[in-house]
């Protein structure tokens, strides 16, 4: 924070500040200036600066700096002299609001006074010239009401309580039936509420009532709200550093029925139509519009109440429009038929609105396309690339997780995999609850609506699988205990069964009990228009991570430009695959595997073929096998609950069997014929079948076991140990790259190795590559072009990479793993420990596991770039980790230059958006990440 004033003008009038300055002016003041200064009908006034703010914050004793006091009646000689007024002057007073506004527009975060400057004094000369009595009294008492809160800190109840028992004793409901007498009282209830709150009378002196405001709108910067909001929207202090207060001519909506007040924007903020949008009331006051008091009219019905307003107003919009080009939301007064603007901002809006705001736009040339492209927050596409709840639902959540894959979904609740697959041929939709998901889930995830589970981060398994499907999912929901023995979760005191209806938000990680309407998403064709004209300025390529043809699909609607990661453990897990899988893993010597592979081969190639096809002629990248084999294994104690089970089902099976034997002894044959049979001829044998499998597994589970997995047997070691695995995967990929060239497609496979850390694991694995391409070759007479490359995920790889680019022909940056071993920090479990508790303290700015962490593991990724590209000019780099979908980590692989980013289908979108921008923006992110490279 800037503490020191770097120049001793504290105070700017509308008429002389600099419009474009809002870190000085704050974005209202600014605003205010511009507008003055071209013209608008702005009531007058002056800024005090920002620096003023920080400044007086930084003072021990809280005083107002006197070149401020003194500037700020500098101004108000020059108000008094423009209107022909005087502040405090009862003849013919002028009435002052005092409002906040920082560089970034917080609304609602920080205080405004109003009708500053009425007392005992100028009050009567306010009934005198307006003549209404009624109206004045009303102004002191919200005055009073404001003043007391704002700047001498009484809770808004003290007043409130007294006025509603005003009501309740006249028997009215609306404030509009209170008459001058009641305000009357009001008022002096309410001064009364000050002088027992404070244990002073209320403040008569009009500067010194303007002193204490002042200073009340500067400590509001550092008030709960504020500081909350902006740890919440991310706002660091150099993004907004302090409020300016703005101190403006009271005009007043509330004089009559030749008044009003509105607010507006210059097209409509929810469908982005281009008419002129808002609402306004007749004689009534700003704060009535927003307070919900009286129910506001559609702007279009002011043509009819006040024909001539309506024109102006129109005019007003359109101005303000051409001249900010941009859509702005505005408030603005009509006091006896005179409007005035109070204020204007760029209009916040939804996606659909802003989406189609910046097609139209720059279709009339308003602005350029590459404004409509810097316009628009890539994570705002998201709204329309998933459904969302209804925003209407009033419904509170049960519990929380973490936002681990957006979108919302309802369904009934089941505790496994198996279950969610029966409800789903049953045409039930189901949420899949666990406490984490494992590889062997898999088919659960493809037959739910969405994923919940207590445990684990956002690269959790149940994270990046949903994620990958588009699917929904909360993660690490740490307050929902699941009990899937029992099939049981707990909220609270709330015990959720199967079938339970719940919903979950996987946006913000809220879960709800029950069902809540979700509205659908479009992929509208503004978006696309907007997004082809992304494409022609990236220089990255959007590639998608992708293994199923379902995911691929997706993705190409989306726009992918190939897919950059296909992880072929995902293909190993579905129902047909996982018992062949199984069979592979178990084998007892290397037959045995061959046999279980010769049996996958055929399957992976349909796969891949499918792959092959959706994506020409675009790249497919295709990971060999990455994760520890154990993981397609159920874990040691569920196979030994599951043993247990099934040795007791045996000794029923012996029952019954004695008991059908017991039978013959007991009945005539015929009888014993007609007979139900509980168990069939043979049941015994399957029993004792599963249980031998079972023991079997259990061994190899208890022989595979690691103490960390992570960083244990996976990736190029399972290849280098298992060299038939790879051989299997390769000749499969080859294979159905031969068959669709063969059938006319452009294919362009490219085969990526994990976990590489030396240049000989590489080799190793490009042999078998090597041998298994001329056997296809020969096999299917034909020359097969392909690409071979290396997943760069361990720190070593980075270190190593000039000599591993003299093999691969390209790299991509794995920065999961590369994450968890750059900070030491594990991915599954991070996330919902201490992460979060780094984040609010700031230790860590942003969670590394989404938004790349540029400092560290960002810089080894520039070293790779480097030292890669020196030995190899050509080489291809792109990013597959789950930071390749986030916008600010594109900015750095664009920075750094990357070929391509790599993320998941419904961040496509979002991606080739975020490309452009970061290739419009490149010179100021230089300027920006040098300094932050540097702090
Ligand atoms: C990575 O580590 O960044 C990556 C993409 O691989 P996975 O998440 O499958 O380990
Ligand atoms: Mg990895």
């Amino acid at each position: 924070m800037t503490t020191k004033a770097k120049t001793s003008t504290f105070v700017y009038s509308f008429k002389d500040g600099d419009g474009k300055n809002k870190k000085l002016l704050g974005g209202k003041g600014a605003n205010l200036c511009e507008m003055t200064q071209i013209g608008i009908n702005v009531p007058p006034g002056f800024v005090i600066s920002t620096e003023a703010c920080l400044n007086y914050l930084d003072t021990k004793n809280q005083d107002l700096p006197p070149e401020l006091i003194d500037q700020v009646h500098e101004q108000i000689r020059q108000l008094e002299h423009d209107t022909n007024k005087g502040f405090g002057d009862p003849e013919n007073m002028l009435l002052l609001s005092v409002r906040s506004g920082s560089a970034l527009s917080m609304p609602g975060m920080m205080d405004t006074i109003l009708n500053l400057g009425l007392n005992s004094t100028t009050l009567p000369g306010l009934i005198k010239q307006t003549g209404n009595e009624r109206f004045a009294w009303d102004a002191y008492r919200r005055f009073i009401q404001l003043f007391g809160k704002v700047a001498l800190g009484i809770a808004d109840e003290k007043f409130d309580k007294p006025f509603d028992a005003i009501k309740k004793r006249e028997g009215v409901t609306e404030d509009t039936d209170l008459t001058a007498d009641h305000y009357r009282e009001i008022s002096d209830i309410f001064l009364d509420v000050v002088h027992g709150e404070t244990g002073k009378p209320f403040p008569e002196d009009v500067y010194q009532q303007l002193e204490l405001s002042i200073k009340a709108v500067f400590g509001s910067w550092l008030g709960k709200r504020a500081i909350d909001y902006r740890r919440e929207f991310k706002i660091t202090a150099d993004m907004a550093n302090g409020t300016a207060v703005n101190v403006q001519i009271m005009v007043f909506g509330n004089m009559g029925n030749d008044c009003a007040t509105g607010v507006g924007f210059t097209r409509n903020p929810a469908t982005g139509d281009n008419v002129m949008f808002g609402e306004y009331l007749i004689n009534a006051q700003g704060e009535d519009v927003v307070a919900g008091i009286r129910t506001p009219k559609p702007v279009h019905e002011l043509s009819h109440d006040m024909p001539q307003m309506h024109a102006e107003l129109t005019a007003l919009s359109n101005r303000l429009e051409e001249h900010y080009r941009e859509v702005q939301d505005y408030e603005y007064t009509i006091e006896n038929n005179v409007l005035y603007c109070l204020q204007t901002r760029d209009g916040k809006m939804n996606a659909t609105a802003r989406v189609r705001t910046s097609l139209e736009m720059a279709n009339e040339g308003l602005i350029t396309r590459n404004r409509a492209l810097l316009r628009i927050n890539p994570v705002e596409l998201d709204q329309l690339l998933h459904p969302c709840l209804d925003p209407e639902s009033k419904k509170m959540p049960v519990a929380h997780g973490l936002p681990a894959s957006p979108g919302a979904a309802s369904g009934k609740i089941v505790f496994d995999a198996d279950r969610a697959e029966m409800a789903r041929d049953e045409g039930v939709k189901v949420i899949l609850v666990r406490e984490e998901t494992k590889p062997e889930d898999i088919h659960g995830f493809f037959a739910s609506e969405g994923v919940l589970t207590s445990r684990g981060g956002k690269t959790s398994h149940a994270a990046v699988v949903a994620r990958s499907m588009g699917k929904p999912c909360i993660a690490g929901a740490e307050g929902i205990e699941v009990d899937v023995e029992k099939q049981i979760a707990r909220v609270g005191n709330t015990v959720l069964h199967e079938g339970d209806v719940i919903t979950i938000d996987g946006a913000n990680g809220n879960v709800y009990l029950d069902e809540i309407d979700t509205v659908a998403p479009k992929f509208s064709n503004e978006l696309q228009t907007l997004l082809s004209w992304a494409d022609e300025i990236s220089e990255l390529k959007i590639m998608c991570n992708a293994d199923t043809l379902d995911a691929a699909t997706k993705a190409s609607d989306f726009g992918a430009m190939g897919i950059g990661l296909c992880r072929t453990e995902r293909m190993f897990n579905s129902q047909d695959r996982l018992p062949l899988v199984i069979d592979m893993i178990l084998a007892k010597d290397i037959n045995e595997r061959q046999e279980a592979l010769d049996k996958l081969r055929p399957i992976q190639r349909g796969d891949f073929k499918d792959l092959f096809k959706i994506m020409s002629p675009r790249p497919v990248t295709i990971r060999l096998l990455d994760p520890p084999i154990h993981e397609f294994l159920p874990s040691e104690k569920q196979l030994e609950q599951e043993i247990d089970h099934l040795t007791r089902l045996r000794d029923t099976v012996c029952g019954v069997n004695d008991l059908m034997n017991s039978m013959q002894l007991l009945k005539r044959k015929a009888d014993v014929k007609s007979m139900p049979k509980p168990f069939g001829p043979g049941g015994r044998e399957l029993v004792e079948s599963a249980i031998a499998k079972k023991q079997q597994m259990l061994i190899k589970v208890r022989e595979l076991f690691e103490v960390n997995p992570m960083l244990g047997h996976r990736g190029v070691r399972l290849g280098i140990t298992y060299p038939e695995i790879y051989e299997m995967q390769v000749r499969a990929i080859l294979e159905a790259a031969a068959e669709c060239s063969k059938e006319g497609f452009d294919v362009c496979p490219e085969i990526m190795v994990p976990q590489v850390c030396t240049s000989k694991e590489l080799l190793w694995v490009r042999k078998i590559v090597d041998q298994v391409h001329a056997d296809i070759e020969a096999k299917y007479e034909m020359k097969l072009a392909f690409k071979f490359g290396s997943m760069i995920e361990v720190v070593r790889a980075y270190m190593r990479a000039g000599r591993l680019a003299e093999i691969a022909e390209f790299f991509s940056f794995g920065t999961n793993d590369l994450t968890q071993s750059t900070f030491s920090f594990s991915r599954e479990d991070a996330e919902n420990k201490f992460l979060p508790l780094y984040e609010e303290n700031n230790i860590l700015q942003d969670n590394p596991f989404e938004t790349l962490d540029v400092k560290g593991v960002g810089s080894l990724m520039e070293i790779a770039v480097d030292w890669g590209r020196k030995t190899n000019p050509e080489l291809k780099v792109g990013i597959c980790g789950e930071q390749g979908g986030h916008p600010e980590s594109i900015r750095f692989c664009h920075h750094i230059g990357l070929t391509y980013v790599s993320c998941s289908a419904p961040r496509v979108p979002i991606a080739r958006l975020a490309a452009a921008q970061a290739k419009l923006t490149e010179e100021e992110y230089s300027q920006k990440i040098m300094t932050h490279l540097s702090s």
